[in-house]
């Protein structure tokens, strides 16, 4: 079993770099550890939060209760042509280097995106016209009644930004998800690779971010009504709304929680002053706020 440890920065497991401490907090490599933990924080009563690359999510400065189990747990195997399965801990970019190596098409936007696997079906992850849910086939999902159950895509709720899991209408820990890819063209499939990555490299910004913090809206980018408010290279403490990406609030180095958190609400207040619209968060605020 990994090794569990109390009061765990949880600045170490996010990619903003930020977040207070977790009451308990264990990493899991294999599906029978995360089992273990699992029962072992239900046997205390303890509130469960199962944790990907942390890499949509703010943590509080207060930390989040309860145990915090980081999902390590990774492979990949093929079954018939074009359908694969993954174990939801494995990194999202990692699965689309790995299907584009073999001439798989289907995932080649992913390869900029930081996150696991599960936590991509949970935020139905896109980017570039690409959305996971649309080559997801099946979910195997452990239940809060201790069963294993595979959803096919239909059940998943998939929709812009959202799953059935992330509103909550499916609950339990999501452990594998198969997905069916198309032979593509390898050189094709590589040259997509490439103009993705030089697309990112050129206008998101390189400092620690959780990426987008709002969904677009039904009229407009995020980014481009925060950069139309006026509030491009905003500060709060080391937080500042990116200077490159106005829908990115990047942590200069010692960023709280509480400072993204004062950004965000001014973003929405402006936006919604200045254009009557409402900013949705697409990231998701965790912990003791
Ligand atoms: C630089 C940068 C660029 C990004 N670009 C994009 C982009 O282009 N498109 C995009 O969609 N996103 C993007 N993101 C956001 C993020 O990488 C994705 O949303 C990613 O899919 C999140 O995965 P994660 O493992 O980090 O999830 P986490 O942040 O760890 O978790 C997110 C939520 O999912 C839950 N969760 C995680 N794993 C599981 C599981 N196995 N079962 C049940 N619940 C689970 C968590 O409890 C939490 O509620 C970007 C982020 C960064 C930092």
């Amino acid at each position: 079993m990994g090794a569990l440890t109390q009061h765990e920065p949880l600045a170490r497991h996010t990619s903003y770099g930020i977040g207070g401490p977790a009451e308990w907090y264990v990493a899991v490599d294999t599906v029978a550890d995360l089992r273990r933990w699992l029962a072992w924080g239900r046997a205390r009563d303890l509130p469960i939060t199962l944790l990907g690359h942390g890499s949509n999510v703010l943590v509080a400065d207060a930390g989040i209760r309860g145990l915090i189990i980081e999902n390590r747990v990774n492979g990949i195997q093929t079954s018939t042509s074009g359908q694969l399965r993954a174990a939801s801990g494995t990194p999202l970019s990692d699965l689309a280097y790995w299907s584009v190596s073999r001439g798989l098409a289907g995932l080649e936007w992913a390869v900029g995106i930081p996150g696991t696997l599960g936590g991509a079906v949970v935020g139905n992850a896109g980017a570039f016209g690409g959305y996971l849910g649309d080559v997801v086939q099946w979910v195997t999902v452990l239940e809060p009644d201790g069963v294993m159950r595979d959803r096919p895509a239909a059940e998943c709720g998939f929709g812009y930004r959202t799953s059935a899991f992330k509103r909550g209408d499916v609950a339990g820990l999501i452990l594998e998800v198969e997905l069916a890819l198309q032979p593509g063209d390898p050189g094709e499939l590589w040259t997509r690779v490439e103009d993705y990555n030089a697309r990112r490299d050129a206008t998101q910004p390189r400092e620690p971010s959780a990426g987008s913090v709002f969904k677009r809206t039904a009229s407009h980018p995020a980014g481009w009504l925060i950069e139309q408010a006026g509030l491009k290279g905003e500060c709060y403490g080391d937080a500042c709304i990116s200077p490159r990406h106005a829908n990115f609030i990047i942590n200069r180095g010692h960023a709280t929680a509480a400072d993204v958190r004062s950004l965000i609400e001014l973003a929405q207040r402006r936006v919604r002053e200045q254009f009557g619209e409402d900013l949705e968060l697409e990231i998701e605020l965790l912990g003791d706020w």
